[in-house]
């Protein structure tokens, strides 16, 4: 499995980092943003590191599926499955994106408004 020493949610899959861990799998971890943005806001993550969405696609068979099966579990957990929820791949600086491991936004237990801006 790819491990970036830098990378802050590398330090989260090797517990260095504190975070509040809600779901996992064999190759997926799921925890709270730090800064939610909705009153359900969990980042899925891949364990291995991988830059964005495109190299997870590009990666192991499989593990998008995995990811989106996570969030999937994870919005059924959180009450927000029937309601409505969003999910988000912020891909590449010009989309938003911070934290250059791949992560999946699950966000719901609220409106959410269109188009993101
Ligand atoms: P991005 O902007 O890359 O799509 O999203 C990165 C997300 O990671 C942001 O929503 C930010 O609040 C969250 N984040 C940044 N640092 C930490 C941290 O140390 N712990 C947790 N749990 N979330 C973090
Ligand atoms: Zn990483």
């Amino acid at each position: 499995m790819a491990v970036e020493t830098d990378c802050l949610f590398c330090k989260i899959v090797a517990k260095e980092i504190p975070a509040e861990i809600v779901h996992e799998t064999d190759r997926t971890l799921a925890f709270r943003d730090i800064n939610p943005q909705a009153p359900t806001h969990v980042l899925v993550i891949t364990k291995g590191h991988h830059a964005d969405a495109g190299a997870v696609a590009d990666a192991d068979e499989g593990l998008a599926d995995e990811m989106l099966k996570a969030a999937r579990t994870i919005a059924r957990k959180e009450g927000v499955a029937e309601e409505g929820y969003r999910l988000v791949f912020n891909t590449g600086a010009a989309a938003g994106q911070t934290v250059f491991h791949a992560h999946l936004h699950v966000l719901g237990g609220r409106d959410l408004r269109w188009p993101p801006g």
